[in-house]
């Protein structure tokens, strides 16, 4: 039986790290639609330009679009054992989306984890934070290499984490995905975690937050036509 995690919290929670050790040790998919976003701009199309000029802008791509982009990595055959959601979903829509493409797919429970940082601490983390321009890895702040310790590529700030869009992020955060808490925090397999803590102590708990969520889980079909 698979399992599915959605990683939730706003920007900067570190919710991307996390969620690539996650995959990474569970053998799970992992789905970051920020980086899906990202490597598609580099085909420079036009309707990818319209869609780097929102991210720019700290505002969201439309739901339309970001579903499409989910519905089909979650469709091919590498995903059948599990996946790691990292950006996805933000709005309800497409919690309530992916609620109905994980019923079609019926391969292990949805376990959903919002990791809480204060917003002091996120905009500190965001100024400091660079990104890999070739592979996508993410530097922590403080740490001043000029190039990846993965890839070799050359580390920059990303565009989207200056300090004015880092602010409009964090508001975009507030009104349209924080209702996506609320849509989850019911459920049997929600959980918080502190992600104020040392990377390493928030991969433990998240494991063992993880092992136990899964272990009260209904399947999600059951789940979805509850009541939730
Ligand atoms: P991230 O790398 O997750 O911080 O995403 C960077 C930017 O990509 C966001 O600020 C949005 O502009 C866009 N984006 C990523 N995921 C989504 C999504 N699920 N819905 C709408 N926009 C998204």
């Amino acid at each position: 039986m698979g399992l599915n995690v959605v990683m939730m919290g706003p920007p900067g929670a570190g919710k991307g790290t996390q969620a690539e050790r996650l995959a990474r040790e569970r053998d799970l998919l992992k789905i970051s639609t920020g980086d899906i976003l990202r490597d598609a701009f580099k085909e420079q199309t036009p309707a990818a330009l319209v869609a780097k000029a929102k991210m720019d802008r700290g505002e969201l791509i439309d739901d339309e679009t970001m579903i499409a982009i989910v519905r089909d990595r979650l469709m091919r055959p590498d995903a059948g054992r599990g996946v790691v959601l990292d950006g996805f979903p933000r709005t309800v829509t497409q919690a309530e989306a992916l609620d109905r493409i994980l019923g079609e797919r019926d391969n292990g429970p949805l376990v959903v984890i919002d990791v809480v940082v204060p917003e002091q601490e996120l905009v500190r983390r965001l100024a400091g934070r660079r990104i890999c321009s070739n592979c996508g890895t993410t530097a922590a702040p403080g740490d001043m290499e000029a190039n990846c310790a993965r890839c070799g590529g050359v580390m920059m700030q990303r565009a989207d984490d200056n300090q004015d869009v880092v602010l409009e992020r964090l508001k975009v955060y507030q009104q349209a995905t924080r209702p996506v808490l609320e849509y989850y925090r019911n459920r049997p397999t929600f959980r918080v975690v502190n992600g104020s803590q040392a990377p390493d102590r928030v991969a433990h708990e998240l494991n063992t937050l993880i092992d136990d969520a899964a272990s009260v889980a209904v399947p999600l079909k059951t789940a979805s036509e509850g009541s939730l």
